[in-house]
């Protein structure tokens, strides 16, 4: 298979072009900016040949089928990200296979992944869930409550506090798309200024990636643009 063209090959090579080419834009530094491949619905050999082309960080939202991904490529040391919504029967398994969590929102799932996150495995690292649009349907902690749930997190010995991420409301065409992710990168910069050790800004995704770097993005989660379109379902859990 090495040396083989495929077309994750070629979307991984445009997609690390458009983050530079936008990191460069925005005047930031070459490799401010990193990719997490989400690879949520997608199988073991799709991501082997990311893995193949210099991916090493995924992302999933399904913990029993990221569970049986990570076990049959648990000799390729990748790094996963547990993107989805955290429920708190599913915390001693997150705490303990992951190597990051994005979608923390509230104390008790916090309290409950640093107390299981087993010891030798060094701190979980966490962002903060952040519901920037104030949406009823969406998780994430509202932007005045950031401050306190970041403090509680840099708080448990079992957490490492990174950052924030948030999946904003879709944007009208004649919309401002900078907006809620301008938005985010003030409330990030507040907390720094706050005193919390931040160094992730996790946000953007495949339809909004440039945008979101434009305001700081140092993390993008990109699925559709690298993999293609997802099956309708999750292939298991
Ligand atoms: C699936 C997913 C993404 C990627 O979305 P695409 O539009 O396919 O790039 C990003 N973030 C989260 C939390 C996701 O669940």
């Amino acid at each position: 298979m090495t040396g083989k063209k495929t077309h994750i090959a070629e979307n991984l090579a445009q997609i690390r072009a458009r983050i530079a080419q936008a990191s460069a834009a925005a005047g930031r530094a070459p490799g401010t900016v990193r990719l997490l491949a989400m690879s949520k619905t997608f199988d073991v050999e799709t991501i082997r040949d990311a893995v193949r082309n210099g991916q090493r960080a995924f992302g999933e939202n399904y913990l029993s089928e990221a569970v049986k991904k990570m076990d049959a490529l648990a000799d390729c040391g990748l790094e996963w990200h547990f993107t989805g919504p955290v429920q708190s029967n599913k915390t001693r398994e997150i705490a303990s296979r992951f190597d990051w969590v994005h979608g923390v929102d509230r104390d008790r799932i916090a309290r409950r992944l640093g107390e299981q996150r087993p010891a030798s495995l060094g701190p979980l690292n966490v962002c903060v869930q952040v519901n920037i649009d104030g949406e009823a349907s969406k998780s994430g902690v509202a932007p005045g409550d950031a401050a306190a749930l970041c403090e509680f997190v840099a708080a448990q010995p079992g957490l490492r506090l990174r950052g924030l991420m948030t999946i904003p409301a879709r944007v009208a065409p004649e919309g401002d798309a900078r907006r809620p992710y301008r938005r985010l990168r003030e409330l990030y910069e507040s907390l720094i200024e706050r005193g919390l050790e931040l160094d992730t800004l996790s946000a953007g995704m495949s339809g909004d990636f440039e945008v979101a770097i434009a305001e700081g993005a140092t993390l993008v989660r990109i699925g559709t643009a690298l993999f293609g379109t997802r099956p309708a379902k999750p292939v298991s859990g």
